[in-house]
């Protein structure tokens, strides 16, 4: 009998879809086609897989209102929400259709030797192991780049947007290219180790928790194959004595909020200096108690569900822990009663024990720790006291003294002065300690799985 996997709409409960699982021989033929196929995309010129993946990016626009709602349906997006995702997930494939031939041109190192130089090369198939979070941004920004370079490349995405899953294949069919180039693979995490160990695949990046990137980790190791991960983070936000403390309110309860709490470089642990304690947290709570919450195909919803009901009520565990170890409750918090979808609300725990869940575990939805403190060198050192180091934001006065804390002393892949953290397809994104290793974006994104080769002529 067929395995499926469902598709469950947050905001209702109801099976929105349900997709067959790709069986072992048919996993092993889109393995083959992948591998196959790579053979002659590799030798396919920049500008022919330049108009391709500018192609990529005009279809996401033009179908952007339909994969909006999908994204709705599938993992509770606000339709708002979802459409600037795939505005972002065009700019990234017109940034590397664009840079990608500048960036990977050979490279003349003057030597003794009469001629040396470094030319780059595709490896092969790049198995892209997706979360649900920004469905299409994940992939894009991964894809673009790795298609770019002259890779094909295989996405097992998250189990519950398998309807993106497929809208991502037919979208690189419909913009040219040939079967093979990008293939979607409908299986579930239990199945990712057999494709990891498949020969014809030369390299995993993945994107999720980090009990998943050390499972996958550990299973590339043992092949010695190249891995990316992109893992979770828990963000500080510093706030310092000389803020604008209203900006620094709305670019927290931004950071905050951003796709429902659900991103891994949403800011979720929030170090205010006590100077101005009261005044931002009285700022904070009214940006955070604002949110309209609602069905997310509904134009002003600003909140949706979070995307699965299981997620909620992790979520909601950790709230509950972190009460129990001595957190105080400011906002939200509660459970709501419908027992069927997954909303949870805007919830604002302050006082937050520095050894409780809310401070140890990334909190994945609307919920903020806060803790007071009475110097920068407590709110650095309390911010680097996590075991994640993804992202932090610092607001400041001082934009010089921003930019030194910034470089200087945060244990962070990105640090943002008065500014919530976001990517950018121009700039390099990418973790340390347990939020991974790897960068994506930037010049730095499309070396990861390319060779480095050297040449010399004596
Ligand atoms: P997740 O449970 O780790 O799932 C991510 C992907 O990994 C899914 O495709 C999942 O498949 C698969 N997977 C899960 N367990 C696996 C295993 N043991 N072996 C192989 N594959 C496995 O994460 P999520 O809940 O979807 O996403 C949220 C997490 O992603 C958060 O921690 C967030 O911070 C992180 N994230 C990080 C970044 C970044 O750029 N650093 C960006 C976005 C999200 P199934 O769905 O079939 O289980």
């Amino acid at each position: 009998m067929t395995n499926c996997t469902q598709s469950i709409n947050p905001a209702t409960g109801d099976v929105a879809a349900e997709y067959p699982e790709h069986s072992a021989a048919e996993v092993e033929a889109i393995i083959d086609r992948a591998w196959q196929r790579f053979a002659s995309w590799r030798r396919t010129t920049f500008a022919e897989r330049s108009e391709r993946v500018h192609r990529v990016g005009e279809i996401l626009l033009e179908r952007s209102d339909e994969w909006a709602e999908l994204m709705a349906v599938e993992m509770g997006k606000p339709l708002r929400e979802g459409r600037a995702e795939l505005a972002k997930s065009a700019w990234v494939c017109r940034f590397y259709a664009d840079e990608a031939e500048a960036m990977l041109a050979d490279r003349i190192v003057p030597t003794e030797a009469s001629r040396s130089f470094v030319h780059h090369e595709p490896l092969g198939a790049v198995l892209a192991v997706m979360p649900w979070n920004f469905p299409f941004w994940q992939v894009i920004r991964f894809a673009a780049p790795t298609l770019m370079a002259g890779n094909t490349v295989l996405l097992k995405h998250a189990s519950n947007v398998t309807g993106v899953a497929l809208a991502l294949e037919q979208l690189f069919d419909t913009a040219g290219f040939e079967p093979g180039c990008f293939s979607s693979l409908v299986i579930p995490g239990s199945r990712v180790a057999e494709v990891v160990e498949h020969p014809g695949v030369c390299a995993v990046t993945l994107t999720g928790s980090d009990a998943a990137g050390r499972s996958v980790a550990a299973v590339a190791g043992a092949q010695l194959k190249k891995v990316v991960l992109e893992l979770g983070g828990s963000d500080a936000s510093i706030v310092l004595a000389d803020a604008d403390v209203d900006a620094a309110a709305t670019g927290c309860a931004t950071g905050r909020l951003v796709n429902g709490g659900q991103s891994c470089i949403g800011a979720k642990r929030f170090i205010v200096h006590e100077d101005v304690y009261e005044e931002w947290l009285d700022a904070f709570t009214e940006e955070l108690a604002s949110t309209v919450i609602g069905d997310p195909l509904d134009e002003s919803t600003t909140l949706g569900p979070l995307a699965r009901r299981d997620l909620r009520d992790e979520l909601h565990d950790q709230v509950s822990r972190s009460l129990d170890a001595g957190a105080r409750l400011h906002l939200g918090g509660h459970l709501p009663d419908d027992p069927k979808t997954a909303f949870y609300p805007p919830t604002i725990l302050t006082d937050v024990p520095l050894e409780s869940a809310a401070w140890v575990e990334e909190l994945f939805g609307p919920v903020a720790a806060v803790v007071r403190v009475s110097s920068t060198d407590e709110a650095i050192e309390l911010a680097n006291r996590s075991a994640f180091g993804l992202g932090a934001a610092i607001y400041t006065g001082d934009g010089v003294v921003g930019a030194r804390l910034a470089a200087e002393r945060l244990d962070a892949g990105t640090v943002f002065v008065n500014a919530p953290v976001a990517s950018d397809p121009r700039l390099p994104f990418g973790g340390v300690k347990n939020s991974g290793y790897g960068r994506e974006l930037g010049r730095e994104g499309i070396f990861e799985f390319v060779n480095v080769k050297t040449v010399l002529v004596a």
